[in-house]
């Protein structure tokens, strides 16, 4: 886990075990590495059904390590209407999201202009805006795909 070419991410988690004296288990870097070789947004069962085909792991143990990479803001934890979804967040620009209601597709967009609105909020209702989150529903314009799974 030492060498020069390790990842950033993996590092950042590295030395938060480290620094809390938590046991630098293999699972907890596996679970970052499946997350960081992902580029969409997933939930707890999804990454637990793509570990378990690979190693014996426990949701408890997914739910802790995702708990960790949370407060160190590798992964960002998003609620899209009933469903909770994950992303990484390292080194990720600031984006938005759309969100198909028939079947579940999240693409993201960024737009400038709502950098705009906030410096415009910020400005005239005396606010400094930490963080937003702003998610379209809809339908996705992808008819062949568009099917609940
Ligand atoms: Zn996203
Ligand atoms: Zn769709």
């Amino acid at each position: 886990m030492n060498n020069k070419n390790e990842l950033e991410p993996t590092k950042i988690l590295n030395s938060y075990l480290e620094e809390k004296g938590l046991r630098k288990t293999q699972e907890r870097y596996l679970i970052l590495d499946e997350i960081y070789k992902k580029n969409d947004h997933f939930d707890i069962e999804s990454l637990y059904q793509l570990i378990i085909k690979k190693q014996k792991i426990s949701k408890a143990t997914i739910y802790n390590t995702i708990d960790i990479l949370i407060e160190l803001k590798l992964i960002k934890k998003h609620s899209f209407l009933n469903k909770t979804l994950y992303e990484k967040s390292f080194q990720k620009k600031q984006h938005n999201h759309l969100i198909c209601n028939d079947c579940d597709k999240v693409l993201e967009f960024c737009d400038p202009r709502i950098q705009n609105i906030i410096n415009s909020i910020e400005s005239s209702m005396n606010f400094v805006v930490a963080e937003h989150s702003l998610n379209f529903y809809g339908k996705c314009n992808d008819p062949k795909k568009c099917k609940k799974i």
